[in-house]
């Protein structure tokens, strides 16, 4: 039986079983508008597999993904980008030859066809997003530099910028902040928590002091299963999550 829900993601009974295996095995997740999520859990826990899952990259055994109420299961990876889900993968994938502005100006989403003056107010309408979002992710003084010549870590930025300049609903993020300094981590928790006000955000992390300063909650995977959900509180005093994994 199908219910309504009122959570942006609504994830029921969701497998998924790679010869048997389940990398995901009957997990339900439930994350509000508002709500950044951060997922933790051992390697092999099946963290990257849920992303997949959700983004439609990998399709599922059974269950369900609702999105708004819509069910993700059925579509394509490209019509689940449409509806409103974004996900940025744990390498950065930005055209190197590209300015940071063409990168942004690219992922601008396309439209109907518009010609004359409207294609003028469309351009003067795109260079503007262009700039809010750079200013978003501290590169709005580095807008004409080659983004092959960007700090790792700003290379991590330009892609997050490049997912939300199609304003995504649901934006899920695969360990932002592997190889950032401890300065950019910083800027990217800021960023992280400025960017969950009107949308859901789920991220993929290891770095506990990171997870800290964004967590609303957190979900412990461990063998494709839930260990353990809650505050970060909660979750850090889980003799269970202690043992599989903070213990490490
Ligand atoms: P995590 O991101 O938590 O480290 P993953 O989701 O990447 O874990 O992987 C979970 C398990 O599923 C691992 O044992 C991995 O080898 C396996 N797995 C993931 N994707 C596939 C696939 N496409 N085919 C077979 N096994 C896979
Ligand atoms: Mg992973």
């Amino acid at each position: 039986m199908s219910s309504e829900t009122d959570f942006t993601l609504a994830v029921e009974d969701l497998t998924v079983s790679f010869d048997g295996f389940k990398a995901v095995d009957g997990l339900n997740l439930y994350v509000d508008r508002n709500e950044l999520r951060v997922v933790i859990g051992p390697n092999g826990a099946g963290k990257t597999t849920v992303l997949d899952l959700i983004c439609g990259k990998t399709k599922a055994t059974t269950g369900s993904i609702k999105f708004k109420n819509h069910e993700l299961t059925t579509l394509s990876e490209h019509e689940i980008v449409r509806a409103g889900v974004g996900r940025k993968f744990q390498t950065p994938s930005i055209y190197e030859n590209l300015s940071v502005y063409e990168n942004l100006e690219i992922s601008y989403p396309a439209k109907r066809g518009v010609w004359g003056c409207l294609a003028f107010k469309r351009t003067a309408e795109i260079d503007q997003r262009v700039r809010e979002i750079a200013t978003e992710i501290f590169l709005q003084d580095s807008l004409d530099m080659e983004a092959g010549l960007l700090s790792h870590g700003q290379k991590q930025w330009l892609e997050i910028g490049m997912l939300l300049i199609q304003d995504p609903e649901l934006l899920m993020l695969d360990e932002p902040v592997a190889g950032m300094s401890v300065k950019e981590r910083e800027q990217t928790a800021e960023l992280l928590n400025r960017i969950a006000k009107g949308r859901s955000v789920i991220v993929i992390e290891h770095d506990m002091e990171f997870v800290k300063n964004i967590a609303h909650k957190v979900t412990v995977l461990h063998q494709g299963k839930i260990l353990a959900e809650g505050s970060m509180d909660k979750v850090q005093n889980d003799p269970k999550v202690i043992e599989v994994y903070l213990g490490h």
